[in-house]
């Protein structure tokens, strides 16, 4: 009797594959094949390979991967892109995501394949990847002017597109005067200058990024400008605000650091002024969404947290009213507001 054929664990089987379909993506995107199909897509293999200087036959098997992740389409006169390739994929675009494929590609992925490593001891793992020692992540990364800007780019691929989402989360229109710390490039600053005109904004940031933050700036704009102020949040006075800002700052640190700083924040915030982090918020059981689960996988001494966690933890520095939005989109929100201390 012929036993009934096993059903296919496609689940299981797409995450094997996982890998290759990631590598491609980091590959073709690296080589710029986006730009070029945009440019003058539909192209054959050969003449994309000609371009890129790359062989034609990897081209191909690369180009035929990326049609089969439905990031290409592929028809008798060549291949082009998808509308999302054009979008998402190009390295010019408004809503690139080009700056941060780089650094999965050139950071993450070097640091996952030490993935076995850093669950058996706990650590990041920044030597084993990278030859460094262990050391603060942010003068790991700003060590070169070359890993600096891929950072940076990185950080405002991501911040440009989740900026609107974060900056609507809540009715910011009460504030006066907003400060990001850690605010790196001004994606969200832009944003909120936007959105609310009478709002001034300071980004606060690392003297290293500020001084590089001149080609993130859009151009032609007619809203309000930023300001940038260099310094650093640990030690240094924040400047003055009735809205603070943290955007992914929070989940990259360990809890004494969090610690100097959300009392750092408590201390200049008076009363009625408010707190904004920008996180991704986790559910209670801290398996959803999987995207910040496997951002804890990198093993930074941070931790990312539960809406309650989150909740607690301003509570904690004396934020009260918290709010919490979950935005659906690739940030969340939490809006805290500092207790009134006068009867
Ligand atoms: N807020 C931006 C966003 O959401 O895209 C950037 C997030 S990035 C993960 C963290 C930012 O914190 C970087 O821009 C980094 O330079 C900044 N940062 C790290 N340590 C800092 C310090 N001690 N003082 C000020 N900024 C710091």
């Amino acid at each position: 009797v012929l036993k009934s054929a096993a059903k296919v664990p496609s689940k299981i089987l797409d995450l094997m594959d996982g890998f290759r379909a990631s590598k491609a993506l980091f590959v073709a995107s690296k080589l710029k094949m986006f730009d070029h199909l945009r440019a003058k897509g539909p192209l054959k293999a050969v003449d994309i390979a000609n371009e890129v200087g790359t062989s034609v036959c990897g081209t191909e098997r690369l180009l035929d991967a990326c049609a089969a992740l439905g990031l290409l389409e592929k028809t008798p006169q060549g291949y082009s892109n998808t509308d999302s390739a054009n979008t998402y994929l190009t390295s010019d675009g408004e809503y690139s995501l080009h700056g941060y494929i780089i650094h999965s590609n050139d950071h993450l992925w070097p640091l996952f394949t030490n993935l076995e490593s850093a669950v058996k001891e706990g650590s990041r793992q920044n030597h084993r990847a990278f030859g460094k020692k262990e050391e603060d992540l942010f003068k790991d990364y700003y060590q070169s002017q070359e890993v600096k800007q891929r950072f940076m780019a990185a950080m405002h691929s991501i911040a440009h597109l989740t900026a609107r989402d974060v900056a609507t989360a809540f009715d910011l229109s009460q504030f006066k005067s907003a400060c990001d710390l850690g605010g790196c490039t001004g994606a969200l600053a832009h944003e909120l200058v936007q959105i609310y005109p009478n709002l001034k904004v300071t980004v606060f940031d690392l003297p290293e990024v500020i001084a590089n933050t001149s080609y993130f700036q859009p151009s032609g704009q007619h809203t309000a400008p930023v300001t940038f102020v260099s310094g650093d949040f640990f030690k240094d006075n924040l400047p003055e605000a009735d809205l603070y800002i943290l955007s992914r700052v929070l989940h990259d640190w360990p809890d004494e650091k969090v610690h100097v700083l959300l009392s750092k924040i408590s201390a200049v915030c008076k009363p009625g002024s408010a707190l904004l982090v920008a996180e991704i918020v986790l559910d209670e059981q801290k398996t959803h969404p999987p995207r910040a689960v496997l951002q804890s996988l990198s093993m930074t001494e941070g931790k990312q947290r539960s809406g309650s966690e989150y909740k607690q933890l301003l509570e904690k520095y004396g934020f009260t009213d918290v709010q919490i939005k979950i935005t659906g989109n690739l940030l969340d929100a939490v809006l805290g507001f500092k207790e009134n201390l006068s009867p």
